[in-house]
């Protein structure tokens, strides 16, 4: 076992270089002050490359071939696999490149956040050229086939590239569009928006406690965890006994931020549930982006937006806010949270009109990458698809093409996930019925077998199965779009429709 001794070692010195470069940029997102990030910025350039180097070190590829020599447990393969496949990854990067998308991760975010307050594209568009400039020589150093664009799929989805999201997309467009027709003429669907249940007023201080309720009564352990702040709710985990969600206010609307935890959860979860001996591991993380969208979504739409979970604790919500909440039932609080109306921001959308938002992301990165548009052609198309997927055109670039911080990180090929995960999570979602009462447990107040199943068939496993096998254990069929066509379908009938 002397190799694997070698690799054991240099394993801990990555996973404690991954653990400072994560702690560090939770930092920057939550309580860093604003002007400590250009420093910063050079901190985590240099712990890439101290990643790079310690990745590819020779002495480590070599211990890491010669480990097939040895008795190794299947945990221990399977770590042997992965790390076999990123030293590949990464060696074809050219060292001064790796470190130069570092930098420009941190360039391009400042400058999407000068331009998105000066609401002025220009601003970050040179930057944003040099950062897909670099994402195509990428897709170069690693080989693609037919479009740079299935490098930089693969990075978040492995096993899924353009045709399969292509038919994807193409099969949720053609039901969801005469869908959301019908819906415009449910007269349930025009009273619930008109009558604005949830506007209100809502102090800070007051949906901070309301915040730690819910993710407490959900299942999060804040022994070892922590709720924090930032600008965009995100979640991240150091390991699986320390897990950091976040989430912000909006003084007018308190289910905004309830169901950002919500979301957080289902990514926080999944981590905390990871089994202990593949944390620290690279194998102690979600297995995909696809499959931890499958997770935040689950607990946000499927769990959060039902009645049946809403039962136990509406009062406390009521109790809390006393306006508007108490004179609105339960029925028209169920029926806001979930109306559908088309709207120009992708994170506040419903759930119906969420997936056209993430097609027309995909549509405009895939010409972006096979070179049919330019960077300077993205604010002009942005509406024109805006315009022709939802029926608006956003007035200014900060509600338009510079709403999300995705690009501006260098992540291209990610948007796709949200859609999937969701279309992950419905075929999830409709096998877990048939073994657990769902509104019923609910209904009790009791998460812990819904949380079970998921943590006993997906979450434990980390990146030791990969996202088909997972669905395939788990359902017992391959993945297929239909669970979620018919989940979107059912649902909104039966809200906005049948009573009529
Ligand atoms: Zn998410």
């Amino acid at each position: 076992m002397k190799y694997w001794q070698i690799v054991e070692t240099h394993m801990k010195k990555l996973d404690a270089l991954h653990h400072a470069q994560n702690k560090i940029t939770y930092d920057l997102e939550t309580i860093a002050p604003k002007k400590s990030f250009n420093q910063t910025a050079l901190t985590l350039e240099t712990l890439a490359g101290l990643y790079y180097e310690y990745l590819t070190d020779e002495h480590f590829l070599y211990a890491l071939e010669n480990t097939k020599a040895e008795n190794l447990s299947t945990g221990q393969k399977q770590i042997v696999e992965e790390y076999l496949k990123e030293v590949n990854r990464i060696r074809k990067i050219p060292l001064a490149e790796y470190k130069l998308f570092a930098k420009l991760q941190t360039q391009g975010h400042s400058a999407w956040i000068s331009a998105r307050e000066s609401n002025d594209f220009s601003l970050f568009a040179p930057v944003l050229e040099e950062i897909v400039s670099y994402l195509k020589r990428y897709a170069t150093y690693q080989g693609y086939e037919a479009n740079p664009y299935n490098a930089l799929l693969d990075i978040y989805e492995p096993e899924m590239q353009m045709n399969d999201y292509d038919q994807f997309f193409g099969a949720i467009r053609e039901k969801i569009v005469p869908l959301l027709a019908r819906l415009k003429e449910s007269k349930i669907l025009q009273q619930t928006i008109h009558a604005k249940s949830l506007q209100g007023t809502f102090a800070k201080n007051d949906q901070e406690k309301l915040m730690h309720f819910i993710v407490n009564y959900v299942g999060f352990d804040f022994n070892y965890g922590q709720l924090g702040e930032s600008a965009h709710p995100f979640s991240t985990s150091f390991h699986n006994e320390d897990i950091r969600i976040t989430t912000r206010y909006d003084l007018q609307d308190v289910t905004s931020s309830i169901f950002s935890v919500l979301h957080e959860f289902g990514h926080g979860i999944y981590e905390r549930n990871i089994a202990a001996d593949f944390t620290q591991t690279p194998l102690g993380t979600g297995v995909s982006m696809g499959m931890h969208e499958s997770q935040s979504r689950f607990y946000e739409n499927m769990i959060g937006r039902t009645k049946s979970f809403w039962q136990p604790i509406y009062p406390v919500l009521q109790a809390m806010f006393p306006q508007p909440f108490q004179d609105v039932t339960l029925d028209a609080f169920i029926l806001s949270i979930n109306q559908v109306q088309p709207s120009l921001i992708r994170v506040e959308a419903d759930e119906l009109t969420y997936p056209l938002h993430i097609m027309l992301r995909y549509d405009l990165e895939k010409l972006l990458f096979s070179g049919d548009i330019q960077v300077r052609d993205l604010p002009q198309l942005w509406n024109e698809k805006m315009e022709e997927y939802l029926g608006l055109t956003p007035k200014t670039v900060s509600e338009g093409v510079l709403q999300d911080v995705h690009w501006s990180q260098g992540s291209f090929g990610y948007f796709p996930t949200y859609a999937l995960g969701s279309a992950y999570a419905a075929q999830f979602y409709a096998t877990m019925q048939k073994k657990v009462c769902v509104s019923r447990e609910l209904e009790a107040g009791n998460l812990n077998s819904i949380t079970s199943f998921l943590s006993e068939h997906i979450h434990q496993f980390g990146k030791s199965k990969t996202p088909k096998q997972i669905i395939k254990d788990v359902t017992g069929a391959e993945f297929s779009r239909s669970y979620y066509i018919k989940y979107l379908t059912k649902k909104y009938e039966q809200l906005f429709l049948w009573e009529q």
